[in-house]
């Protein structure tokens, strides 16, 4: 059943009122007053501090490797002692390049914990992506890993500001460049530098579809204060019947991460929430394999995992699921894109228990999550991000900046401490995404009676067709539910007559006879007439995706 307004506020002041752990106060934030946690830790460094009381309780697990809480802070200070030794110092950029690893997230909480930043590149990048952001953030230093020096081998040595390059994997470095691995080391002394909490903490290039690459600055406080915003959400609702994220058998919750580390599903929202709650978190290895997610939620327990809306909708149509024991799973998580109805219904139907299921919406810019959705609220209304999580203002504009009632549409503007302070070295960018204190998402959203949001689009994904506006996912939501279509995007091509009309990319099932007239006839059936497709284009391949999973558009209006 759906929550209602008043019961979730009751329920949140419960719980974020004076001497709870998740009280929330308010002070300034860069000069500006906001809400936030008044017990929160001050700098990631504490946060790995007080995690390191969880002793020999597993943290990280990859494979053969296995790391508790206390060998993990050992391994933070030991190799923030080694970085210093190098030239590392607070505010300076070191650049990383590698697939999730056990010793990359070391080495970001290392680095954090004498204040410097971490550059943490897209593993998916060319070469002069790669050469953009090593260029703009200035970084003086870069950890590869061998399966990927090939990318930068034409970069090292030439002008910048790159200092030093370290190489990690098995193969020993080529001349010239030093071995990543001598970095990690082990100590039982903390770092003492200074870090401020609004020292940035990592630099995340933006993976927007369209535009070159912004590098989002994350911070100590923005992180913090997302991850505790998670656990309340997470507490509110186990409080209103939703059941609990924990293990049914009392054992501790394990978490799979398949996000590279290199978003902020990955650091972020993955890792930092999963240490702030003592928590296991199991590193998948290599490409996306459906058949290993089943693999390790099996072998590792898995209590939760969060997932990238296309990898759930692999999952849930593996052939293979029915070979795996699943039952240690109890919820799954999914968001940074649209999750079809039809992909939740289906994670609902196949698994021998069904696990509790979280819309997340979340950005870069906010650090992660914005607002949370499960449990009844998400049964009702499976295309809801639910709600905001607690120190967010929220508020829905229309073109003029006007605010609108609900149940109409506007953008959505947020406001909170995890609000990013700005792009690096793009002031102008900066000014055009936060104005008067408040973040322009670019996304359309509707709020209903119960405070439950609903994204309908992205600003830039309306097509407007004969003065109609057309929102994609509609459209896209609606062509999933079609039983021979795998994959669909809905873009706008311009029309001399109409401005724009709309263009259907349809990915059939395979073995799957479909044509133009029953795609359309599907839409006809269930949407208005200005809604259905006047161009469908068939393709054989899985539509082409930027490394968060997002659908890349601009490549698919060409085509
Ligand atoms: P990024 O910063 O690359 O993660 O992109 C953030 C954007 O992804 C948001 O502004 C939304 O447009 C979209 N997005 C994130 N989460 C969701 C979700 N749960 N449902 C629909 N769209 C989402």
């Amino acid at each position: 059943m759906t929550i209602d307004r008043t019961t979730y506020e009751q329920a949140l002041a419960q719980l974020t009122g004076p001497g709870s752990p998740f009280e929330l106060s308010t002070g300034e934030v860069r000069g500006v007053a906001m809400r936030n946690f008044a017990l929160r830790p001050r700098s990631l460094r504490e946060l790995v501090e007080r995690a390191a009381q969880h002793g020999d309780a597993e943290f990280l697990v990859q494979g053969e490797q296995r790391l508790t809480y206390a060998q993990f802070a050992r391994r933070v200070w030991g190799t923030a002692a080694e970085l210093r030794g190098q030239g590392l110092r607070h505010g300076d950029r070191i650049a990383i390049l590698a697939y999730n690893s056990v010793d990359y997230v070391v080495t970001v909480f290392a680095c954090a914990s004498v204040g410097a930043i971490v550059v943490a590149l897209n593993g998916w990048w060319t070469q002069d992506e790669l050469d953009y952001a090593l260029r703009d953030s200035g970084s003086r230093m870069l950890i590869v890993e061998d399966r990927l020096l090939a990318r930068v081998r034409d970069l090292i040595g030439k002008p910048g500001t790159l200092e030093k390059v370290f190489v990690t994997g098995a193969s020993a470095p080529p001349p010239g460049l030093l071995a990543g691995g001598e970095l990690i080391r082990e100590s039982d002394e903390m770092p003492r530098d200074p870090i401020d909490e609004d020292d940035p903490f990592v630099i995340l290039y933006t993976s927007g579809t369209t535009g070159r690459p912004k590098g989002c600055i994350t911070t100590h406080r923005g992180t913090i204060t997302q991850v505790m915003g998670i656990l309340l959400h997470g507490m509110v609702s186990t409080l209103l019947g939703e059941p609990s994220p924990l293990p049914t058998d009392g054992s501790r919750p394990t978490s799979l991460m398949t996000a590279p580390l290199f978003h902020v599903a990955g650091i972020h929202t993955g890792v930092s929430t999963a240490m702030s709650a003592g928590a296991k978190v199991v590193l998948s290895e290599g490409r996306f394999d459906p058949e290993q997610v089943l693999r390790l939620i099996e072998k590792e327990r898995v209590s939760t995992w969060s997932a990238i809306p296309t990898m759930l909708h692999r999952v849930v149509q593996s052939p293979r699921l029915r070979d795996y024991d699943l039952s240690s799973l109890v919820r799954i998580s999914f968001g940074g894109a649209p999750t079809a109805p039809e992909t939740m219904m289906r994670a609902r139907q196949v698994f021998h228990i069904a696990p509790s299921l979280t819309n997340g919406y979340g950005m870069t810019e906010t650090h992660g999550i914005i607002m949370l959705a499960g449990g009844g609220d998400l049964e009702e209304n499976p295309t809801s991000v639910g709600r905001p999580v607690a120190f967010f203002d929220v508020k829905l504009v229309d073109s003029a900046g006007r605010e609108v009632a609900d149940g109409e549409l506007g953008e959505v503007l947020l406001r909170g401490p995890t609000v990013t302070p700005g792009y690096w070295n793009r002031p102008e960018a900066t000014a055009e995404a936060i104005r008067d204190g408040w973040l322009h998402t670019g996304d359309i959203a509707f709020r209903d009676a119960n405070g439950l949001y609903t994204l309908v689009d992205r600003i830039k994904d309306m097509i407007i067709r004969g003065g109609e506006n057309v929102y994609c996912v509609e459209i896209e939501n609606c062509l999933m539910e079609h039983p021979d279509i795998d994959e669909a995007a809905i873009v706008g091509v311009p029309d001399v007559e109409l401005g724009e009309i709309v263009k259907a990319v349809v990915q059939p099932r395979p073995g799957a006879t479909l044509g133009a007239e029953q795609v359309r006839a599907h839409v006809a059936a269930r949407l208005a007439a200005f809604k259905v497709p006047d161009i469908v284009a068939f393709c054989d391949e899985p539509l082409p995706r930027n490394a968060a999973g997002k659908i890349v558009k601009s490549q698919l209006r060409a085509g």
